[in-house]
C-alpha cells in the first residue's frame, strides 16, 4: 500500500510547465499571507480582548496607526517590498514575520511538489504545514493552541489515514488494524497519556502542569502518525524543549511552549521514518 514513507519520489520539476510553477508559487505566497493574518488575528484577540477580530473582518490594518492597508500593499512579498518594509501611512516598520511566513510557505510548498508532484499527498502535507505553522508560532509566543486549529489536525489525521493511507505504514499491517483504527488508537492514547500526566501533577501540586490544548494536540498527532509514534514524538519534543530552554532561559523560565515542542518532535519523527534513520535500532 502506498503511503508517504514508501512513495516513489519525483525529485524534479520536469513534469511541470513554467506557468504551472509560477501560478502555484503565487498560490503558496497567498496561503502564507493568509496564515500570518490568522496568527495576527488570533493573537490580537488575546492581547486586546475588547476588540475581537474575526478571520474576515475588519479588513487588514496597520497595528500601530490602525489605518486600513491598500489592496496593492497586501500582495504577498511585493506589498512588503513596495512599501520598503514600512507602513505607508505611519512609516513604522512592518514585522518581517509576514515576509518570513510567505517565503516559508513558498519554499515548503515547492519542496513538496518537487518530491510528490501534484498529488493528494502534497495537498494534505501543505494543509498540515499550514496548521502546524499557526499552532507552532501561537504557542511559542502566547502559549495558545486554538481549539478550531487543533480540531482540524485531528480531522486531517483521520481523513488522511482512513481515505488516503498517508502516514499508515506497513508495520501496522502486522497488527491487522484498519487505517481508521490506526488514527483512533493514536488519538486516544495521545490524549489520555498527557491528560494522565497532568492528572498526577495536579494531585501533587494542586494546579495544571499542562494546558488542555496540549492534550488535544498530542491526540491529533496520534491520529496522524499512529499510536507507536507517540513515544518518539514526545522524546524529541522534550529534547527540543530542553534546547529551547537552554538558549532562551529568560523567556521560558516559568512555562515551556509544549505544543511547539511536540510539533517539532513530530517533524523529527517524520524525517526519521522517511529516511529510515533508526530502523536498525527500533521497529516503529
Ligand atoms: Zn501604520
Amino acid at each position: 500500500m502506498v503511503n508517504i514513507f514508501n512513495f516513489n519520489h519525483l525529485n524534479s520539476f520536469d513534469s511541470f510547465s513554467y506557468i504551472e510553477l509560477i501560478l502555484y508559487s503565487l498560490f503558496l505566497l497567498s496561503i502564507g499571507s493568509f496564515a500570518s493574518s490568522i496568527i495576527f488575528r488570533l493573537s490580537s484577540n488575546l492581547i486586546n480582548n475588547n476588540k475581537r477580530l474575526s478571520i474576515y473582518s475588519p479588513r487588514s490594518f496597520c497595528p500601530i496607526c490602525n489605518k486600513t492597508i491598500k489592496v496593492i500593499n497586501l500582495l504577498p512579498v511585493f506589498g512588503f517590498l513596495l512599501q520598503k518594509g514600512k507602513c505607508s501611512s505611519c512609516k513604522n516598520n512592518i514585522s518581517p514575520f509576514y515576509l518570513f511566513t510567505e517565503i516559508s510557505f513558498l519554499v515548503f510548498g515547492l519542496a513538496i511538489v518537487f518530491f510528490y508532484g501534484f498529488d493528494i499527498f502534497s495537498f494534505l502535507l501543505l494543509f498540515l504545514f499550514f496548521l502546524f505553522y499557526i499552532l507552532f508560532f501561537l504557542d511559542l509566543k502566547f502559549y495558545y493552541l486554538p481549539l478550531p486549529i487543533n480540531l482540524l489536525v485531528i480531522v486531517l489525521g483521520f481523513i488522511g489515514n482512513s481515505f488516503f493511507n498517508i502516514f499508515v505504514n506497513d508495520v501496522y499491517l502486522l497488527f491487522d488494524i484498519s487505517p481508521f483504527l490506526f488514527s483512533l488508537y493514536g488519538f486516544v492514547i495521545g490524549y489520555v497519556s498527557l491528560w494522565l500526566v497532568n492528572f498526577i501533577f495536579r494531585l501533587f501540586y494542586k494546579k495544571d502542569g499542562i494546558g488542555g490544548g496540549d492534550f488535544i494536540l498530542f491526540g491529533g498527532l496520534g491520529s496522524l502518525f499512529g499510536p507507536f509514534s507517540l513515544g518518539l514524538i514526545l522524546f524529541f519534543g522534550a529534547l527540543t524543549g530542553c534546547i529551547i530552554f537552554l538558549f532562551f532561559r529568560k523567556k521560558f523560565e516559568l512555562q515551556a511552549p509544549l505544543g511547539s515542542c511536540l510539533i517539532l518532535g513530530s517533524v523529527f519523527y517524520f524525517f526519521i521514518k522517511n529516511f529510515e534513520l533508526l530502523n536498525n535500532y527500533i521497529v516503529l
